[in-house]
């Protein structure tokens, strides 16, 4: 059998992949660079327990009221075009609760083998960096919080089986000290979900219209106490830290991550930090 996968993003290449798996041959056109759309710009997590697809009832409403924000999590362009007005149309009518219910069994559906796949890639030889370290929601709004409680809802009654735990205010004192303590907070944590990559964040910074410095988060401790900030041309590289000093072992596990990024670790420098730095 011969395909043509139109699209080299994350879904064009899977598809390709387990298509040639299957004996297929396999042509996939690009027209950019392969995986260099939204499959290069996303958070990477990988969760099945988030299979509720966007188009939900309200949320329509609210992309028009989120349009003049920027920084909108869910940016709408209003452009004076047919097209957009239809897609706008077919989008308001796929938020309806029936619809959006049957999209949420489709994508659990689809999901349920995610993980089993990514490990079949991973015994294939495709190399990537897969955490399974949990994934943790975290609301300073009571009321967000139960809007997410009804999503959870929904998506156990439609087969989700992955575990979620809600946490106070006080158990995320024990277990999640770095959150800042002010006001009420709630969380839900989903200790099966994942994230693809460790850290390749890109740090927008713009001091001067229209040249935007390039600095990317290349690596966060764990427990958030340490981070290292790189830039695409191995130019200068910083590592961070909560404390004044880091422990000697920790600084050189440090230094070997650095030097794995494609850097001389001898030419770091260390800068004081008051008492102990
Ligand atoms: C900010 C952001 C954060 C996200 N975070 C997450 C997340 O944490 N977890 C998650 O699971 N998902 C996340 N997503 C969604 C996820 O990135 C996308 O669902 C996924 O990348 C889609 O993959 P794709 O291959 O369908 O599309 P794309 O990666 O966009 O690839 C499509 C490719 O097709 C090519 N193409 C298009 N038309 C043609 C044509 N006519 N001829 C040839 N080539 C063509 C494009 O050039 C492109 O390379 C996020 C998305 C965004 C924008």
């Amino acid at each position: 059998m011969k395909v043509v996968v139109v699209g080299g993003g994350v879904i064009g290449l899977a598809c390709a992949w387990f298509l040639r798996e299957g004996g297929a041959e396999v042509v996939v056109l690009e027209r950019d660079g392969a995986g260099m759309a939204a499959s290069r710009g996303n958070a990477g997590w990988i969760t099945p327990g988030l299979s509720n697809p966007l188009p939900s009832p309200g949320v329509t409403l609210q992309a028009l009221r989120w349009m003049l924000r920027s920084d909108s999590p869910f940016l709408l362009r209003p452009r004076l075009d047919p097209d957009f007005a239809a897609w706008l149309w077919r989008f308001w009518r796929s938020s309806a609760r029936p619809r959006y219910l049957f999209g949420m069994q489709a994508m659990l559906a689809l999901n349920a083998r995610t993980f089993e796949l990514y490990d079949r890639l991973v015994a294939d030889g495709v190399e990537f960096e897969m955490h399974k370290g949990g994934l943790l929601f975290l609301f300073l709004d009571e009321g967000a919080a139960e809007e997410e409680a009804a999503v959870l809802e929904d998506l156990r009654r439609y087969g989700y089986s992955g575990e979620v735990r809600r946490l106070t205010t006080n158990d995320l004192d024990e277990t999640q000290p770095v959150f800042s303590p002010d006001g009420s907070r709630v969380a839900f944590w989903f200790p099966s979900e994942g994230k693809r990559g460790s850290a390749n964040a890109i740090w927008e910074q713009q001091y001067v219209w229209p040249f935007r410095a390039d600095y990317r988060i290349s690596y966060v401790a764990d427990d958030y106490s340490a981070v290292i900030v790189t830039r695409l041309k191995r130019d200068y590289v910083w590592i961070m830290a909560r404390q004044r000093s880091i422990p000697e072992a920790e600084l050189r596990r440090l230094a070997d991550f650095v030097a794995a990024q494609g850097y001389d670790p001898n030419l770091l420098k260390r800068m004081p930090h008051g008492a102990g730095g």
